[in-house]
């Protein structure tokens, strides 16, 4: 039975795994190779020197990809721990239905102390390297990391738990003719403030949560700004409320002209590109035979966590998007603290590795592309409550669900008082904090 376990990572995933690891009598170490805990949610408003942030290696990479202005686009009720709810308590003075990113930090500060995860946090201790102890040994685990002092040390560990998040490595759009571009091009990876846009055309590639708010935070500043999306058939032109935004087509070329063109035959001169297309996995501590990501797909994984080869001592938490993501890193978590206690068990290598085989060949049959492999809409609630089964932690609520479809379906209406009006409409199934 694993009695010490490595945490990768001390943002929201980390975190909680922390709590339920340590709730479940483990011993427990995370390293963190930032100043502080929290992730995602640390806002820094340095941004990569390289604007598309294609090298995670460069010295003084970023790792954090909010905006100055981000709001949560889920509800405060979707975004907080079992036992520690951040709905109906306020951690840094924003109240709203969708605070803004210092509220979620601290939030994520104060879970991280009343757990007693704080203090197993090992700060400015970054993980260079994990192997297992031995060649055919997958029981024990050599972690290597460099402290603050800048010596680089290894301990072994019992088990391994991988959350060192995935929204740092941007995927750029690769656009025929970029070589003609002379323009600005940036990812939103590193996006802080509207105001180099000021007066210019941006088209933004991409309409996801952070496409849109992008946009249209852009499209104050800004001259004009043209959204390229490939789920946009339905929805093009001009932005119902917007003056000055328009939805395309996918992006086609840049012409030998400078001209931007999309795939519906319409061109704009524009003077910069904003790629709002997602980031990749990135695991540069792991070199593992049979571990891949390709496409962005992570595995093979028995069901997003353990990957069967190295189960259950090898674990990852926090890979599944487009879900209620706290839930789902805590359910994650529970499960992955249960196996290592004993208190559940996996099925053997070889039904692990067919049901990921089955997982694939349903993604295939439904036309779904590997890069989505990880990315649990539309089936939130069967991800959810198979992980809840695992653990005998209650099932989705109804109420929840539909405040997850709704918020989902605000982020796309490309309305920028969606979070607000939420609070005052009767039906929306939340209260006001
Ligand atoms: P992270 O928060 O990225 O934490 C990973 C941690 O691992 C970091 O602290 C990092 O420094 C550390 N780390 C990485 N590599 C190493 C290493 N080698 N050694 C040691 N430490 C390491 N989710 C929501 O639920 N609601 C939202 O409204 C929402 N908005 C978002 C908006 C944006 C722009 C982005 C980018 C994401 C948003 N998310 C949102 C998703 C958000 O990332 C998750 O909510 C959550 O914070 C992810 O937590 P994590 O622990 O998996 O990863």
């Amino acid at each position: 039975m694993p009695r010490t376990v490595a945490v990768v990572g001390a943002g929201a995933a980390g975190l909680v795994a922390a709590r339920e690891l340590l709730r479940a009598g483990l011993d427990v170490a995370v390293f963190e190779k930032s100043g502080r805990a929290g992730g995602t949610w640390a806002y820094d408003p340095r941004a990569d020197a390289d604007p598309l942030g294609r090298d995670p290696a460069a010295p003084g990479a970023v790792h954090g990809s909010l905006y100055a202005s981000l709001r949560t686009n889920l509800p405060r009720e979707l975004m907080g721990f079992s036992d520690f709810p951040l709905a109906g308590r306020v951690f840094a003075g924003d109240a709203r239905a969708f605070p803004g990113h210092r509220e979620v930090l601290a939030f994520l500060d104060a879970f991280a102390e009343e757990s007693g995860v704080a203090a197993r946090v090992r700060l400015r201790a970054e993980v260079l390297r994990v192997r297992p102890l031995g060649q055919e040994q997958r029981e024990r685990w050599v972690v290597a990391w460099r402290g603050e002092d800048g010596e680089v040390a290894e301990e072994v560990f019992d088990a391994v738990v991988v959350c060192n998040g995935h929204w740092t490595v941007p995927q750029v759009a690769e656009i025929r003719g970029i070589d003609n571009w002379r323009g600005k091009q940036m990812h939103s990876h590193n996006y802080r403030v509207p105001e180099p846009f000021r007066d210019q055309n941006v088209v933004v590639v991409g309409m996801g949560v952070s496409g849109a708010d992008i946009a249209l935070e852009v499209s104050h500043v800004a001259k004009e700004v043209h959204i390229a999306s490939r789920y946009s058939e339905d929805r093009l032109g001009k932005v119902g409320l917007c003056k000055n935004v328009w939805i395309h087509t996918e992006v086609d070329c840049i012409q030998d002209d400078g001209k931007i063109r999309f795939t519906d035959g319409s061109t704009v001169v524009a003077d910069s590109i904003l790629y709002c297309t997602g980031y990749h996995y990135h695991f540069p501590f792991l070199d593992l035979d049979g571990l891949t990501v390709d496409d962005n797909r992570v595995g093979p994984l028995y069901n997003h966590v353990f990957p069967p080869k190295y189960a259950p001592n090898l674990s990852f938490v926090g890979l599944p998007m487009k879900t209620i993501i706290f839930q789902s890193v805590e359910l994650e978590s529970k499960w992955v603290a249960a196996v290592l206690s004993g208190r559940a068990t996996l099925p053997g290598e070889e039904d692990m590795m067919a049901a990921v085989r089955e997982h694939y060949r349903q993604m295939e049959e439904a036309g779904r592309p590997k890069r989505h492999t990880h990315v649990i809409m539309p089936n939130w609630e069967e991800h959810l409550n198979w992980l809840a089964d695992q653990v005998g932690e209650p099932r989705l609520e109804a109420a929840r669900l539909e405040m997850l479809e709704k918020a989902v379906r605000c982020t796309w209406s490309l309305d920028e008082a969606y979070r607000d009006r939420w609070e005052q409409e009767d039906d929306s199934g939340t209260t006001t904090p």
